[in-house]
Order: C-alpha cells, then structure tokens, then sequence
C-alpha cells in the first residue's frame, strides 16, 4: 500500500551529452518550468517530482531501479525535451516496474514566426525527440500512456491526473491483505476465482478468517467504546426514533455499533484494507453487518458482500482512485429495472451495504428486518444516491485470466420516492441504452456486483488496466451490441496470444 501522505510521480527528461553543458544547463531549466506547469495547475493528485536530466544509460537504469524501491513513488512521466538517442533508455525501461506516462510537450508554446532560427529549433525538438522514445518504447512493449499537449493546458494536467489516480490505486491495491470472513456464497459462480492470479496480477493477497475470531473482538467491545460511537451516529445521521437512546430499538444500534468496533480492530490491527462477509456464515454475529460495513467503506476499504473478494479489491483500488474528490465510490449490485413508461432506468443497492459516500443527502439510520441470514434485524443506512455522471465496474475471472467490464451511467433521482425500500439505492440510466447496455454486459459476462464510482472517470478505469495487463471493456455512448461482440471476439485472441505459453 502507499504511504500516507501525497504520492510522488517522478517527472524523468531526457537529452544527449552531445549538446553540452550549457544547452543542458538550458534543458534542466526548461524542464523544471514544465513541471512547475504541472504543479501549478492545481490538478494533480500526487506531487511532481523533478529528477536530473537523463543523458546516459546508466543514470537511466538507476534512476528507473529507485523509482521500482521507492514507496511514495507511484509511477514516471518520462519527457524528451531534445533528441535523446533511445539505446540509452533500453535497460532502464525494461528494468522499470512502475506505471510509465510519456508526456509529449515542448516548453514554448506559439511558433515565433518571424524570429525562429536554428538555436529555436534545436531547443524545442520534442516533435521528433519524443518519437524516437515513442518507437523505443513499442519495440520493447512497455505498457503505458501517451499524453500530448502543451503542459499549460487543463485538459492535458486533467489526462495526467486521470493516469496519476489509477497509479495510485494500483500502488493501493499492490500488498494490499484482503480478509475474507467465510467462503463465498455457496452455489454462486461469478464470485468463484483464482486468487494466486490475482495475487500475482494485482498484488493483493486474499485469505480466510473464521467469522469467530471477529466474533471475539466484536464481544470484548467496551460499553464505552460504544457510547462514543453511537452518539456519533445520532451526530451525522438522521436516526429512526426506535433507535433512540431510552427508544425499544436502542439496543440493536448498540450492537451495530459493537460490530463496527470490532470489525475496525480485526482490519486495523491485521493491516487490512479490504474484506468481504457472507450472510451464510455469521459464526456468533447477532447481526449481519450493516452500519458497520457501510462506514468502514466510507472510511476507504474495498468490501464485497457473499464472500466476493473480487469486487471488494476492486472497490479498495478504486476508492484510492478518487481520493479527494469530494465525490464517492460504492459497492454495487444491479438489482431490478425500470423498463417503462419514460426512460429506462436500473436500480442498484445491496442488501444493506451501498457506501454512503454516494448518498445524495443525510444518511437516514434504520433498522428492519432481513429476509436471509436468520438473524437479528440489522441497522443500516438508506438514501438515494447523488445524481451525476458515474461509472459501474466488475470484474470477472473467465479462467484464464480477468476481464474489467465497465458501463458509462447517469445517476438520476427516483421517479417517486421509495418509502417502502429499506436499504440505499442507486438510480441510474446506462449508456447508451438499457437494452444496449444490459445486452453487452451479459455477453462480456460481466458480475452482478460492481462498482460503482462518481469520483474517477472509465478513462481513468483504463489507465489502471493497462497497469495490472488486464482486459476492459467500456460500454459508452458509442457502443453498439454487435460492434461490442466482435471486440470480446478480438479481444479474446488478443489476450490468450498475449500471454504465449507458461
Ligand atoms: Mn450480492
């Protein structure tokens, strides 16, 4: 995981000796220029940090090795500011472990039309300097993002921050421990998959705890501990009367507030940033976790419900993405539909466990009963989730390897209100179509439980794919069902040559 505090991106820019020192001289100012753009911008997440500029193979590769080492460091933007021959980047990229971002500028930004000369030319050659970096790093293969622009523009800082979000989601994600509190849900396949795979392809490791050992933190909780959480609960959110102090349902706030404790202590003292819990296997919970999980993903770890390790890894990742955004990220299930009349519509929630950080307004805490699990009624949190652009994504294990598919929605409020629904719920409209969309993600297989983001946009959700070397599929304005399909059928030969034998 990443240290607290801002992640760094080391901003790499490369030469030749050939100019000599004062030309270099030139293009160490010239660079750092640029990277005050970037920093002054506003728009990055982590910090630029400017390295020496690059003029042989050996500072490359040591400059690439203590990035790989280097825990702030989530990823390198690498930037040819004149003509540096590419042999002398070969090591080094191939030695590079971190996400790469090839940043195509130049530091003059209007052509002096009746002044240029051969001095101007020769300072400002990134046109063709960034090409020969450009076929270097095809020929070697080395996965990463192209930006091009100049570095004053927002929507060039905006594509850096996008690119910057998912390394440091995968940063997140990479020595991340995910605690599974029993199996999954049995009889279920989508929630099924290889978790060494995983492990080696995300860097996250996923493992069993008996639901009893939770179960030991979650009694030993003290009155006190529990006094201070639920007169936090009265605090921020708009509390059902039962649950009031002195009210006959106090009690089972009590233990919600009990089971958020304990649960806290079990992921914090275990280093945790992920976890899932399956309803079937409560062990001597009195209550299927609700407030409890619901808060916890607030706080920024990944939860997946029925013992889907996959989703809460991925919603752990991706709530890293959109760190300080101000806008929220859920898990998700897609769970009944609105064909008509109007637009067609999907209605997302969980049983109990949809993250309030996407709630449109003040939480509303409640507690009803639960049809499964044979326990007491648990408290959870209902709202409707905010409107706005959002993006769902899952992510399915075919056997072979994973697949991220991901649909581009719009969150709008409920025709009518839902007082009858006692859970949190989303509202959305696909794109580009119900039918188009529910079409595509069933041929691409994609799970029923997703998540859901309105922090970071599907562009961003590529940037990590490209990262973790694993399939995305978008469904977007664009898509249509057939041209969708022939994509799996591409990708599916794509990927399984991709991977040669092992
Ligand atoms: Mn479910």
């Amino acid at each position: 995981m990443s240290p607290a505090g801002k992640p760094q991106v080391w901003f790499l820019t490369g030469s030749q000796h050939l100019y000599g020192p004062e030309t270099l001289e030139q293009v160490a100012r010239q660079s750092q220029q640029i990277q005050r753009m970037l920093t002054e911008s506003g728009r990055l997440s982590a910090e630029v940090v400017w390295q020496p500029v690059l003029t042989d193979t050996t500072a490359i590769r040591d400059v690439m090795l203590a990035a790989n080492t280097d825990p702030s460091c989530v990823g390198v933007i690498a930037w040819m500011h004149t003509f540096s021959p590419a042999k002398m980047w070969i090591t080094g990229l191939d030695a590079l472990r971190k996400p790469l971002l090839h940043l195509h500028t130049q530091l003059n930004e209007a052509l002096p039309w009746s002044t240029i000369d051969m001095d101007f030319m020769n300072l400002n050659q990134a046109a063709h300097g960034d090409r020969e970096f450009g076929f270097i790093q095809t020929r070697i293969g080395v996965p990463r993002k192209t930006v091009a622009g100049h570095a004053s523009d927002p929507l060039v800082a905006d594509r850096i921050d996008g690119w910057v979000r998912a390394a440091t989601g995968y940063s997140h994600l990479n020595g991340m421990k995910l605690a599974r509190f029993g199996d999954n849900m049995r009889g279920v396949a989508v929630t099924e998959g290889d978790k060494v795979e995983a492990e080696l392809r995300f860097g996250v490791s996923v493992n069993t705890y008996g639901v009893n050992d939770l179960v030991e933190l979650v009694d030993a909780v003290g009155e006190d501990e529990i006094d201070v959480l639920v007169a936090e609960y009265a605090d921020v959110y708009r509390l059902a009367p039962e649950l009031h102090k002195g009210a006959e349902r106090h009690d089972s706030l009590r233990y919600g507030a009990r089971i958020e404790a304990g649960l806290r202590r079990f992921l914090t003292e275990g280093g945790f940033g992920a976890f899932t819990t399956n309803f079937e296997d409560l062990g001597g919970l009195r209550q299927l976790p609700g407030l409890a999980v619901q808060r916890l993903m607030a706080d920024g770890y990944g939860f997946g419900g029925e013992g889907d390790w996959k989703t809460s890894a991925l919603l752990a990742a991706v709530k890293a993405m959109g760190a300080g955004t101000g806008r929220g990220t859920s898990f998700m299930e897609d769970y009944t539909y609105h064909f008509g009349p109007g637009e067609p519509k999907i209605l997302g929630a969980h049983m109990l466990e949809v993250c309030p950080t996407i709630a449109a307004d003040r939480p509303s805490c409640e507690v009803h009963p639960l049809g499964i699990g044979g326990r007491e009624d648990p408290v959870r949190l209902v709202f409707d989730a905010a409107a706005g652009p959002a993006v769902v994504v899952g992510l399915a294990d075919l056997g072979e390897r994973f697949r991220l598919v991901a649909n581009e929605v719009e969150v709008v409020p409920p025709d009518e209100p839902l007082p009858n629904l006692p859970v949190a719920r989303a509202v959305w409209k696909p794109a580009p179509s119900l039918s188009t969309s529910a079409e595509s993600w069933l041929t691409a297989g994609g799970p029923h439980h997703t998540v859901m983001t309105q922090a970071v946009g599907s562009d961003t959700l590529r940037d990590f794919a490209t990262m973790v070397n694993t399939e995305l599929v978008v469904i977007d304005r664009d898509t249509t069902t057939a041209s969708f399909s022939d994509r799996l059928r591409w990708n599916q030969a794509y990927f399984r040559l991709a991977q040669g034998l092992r």
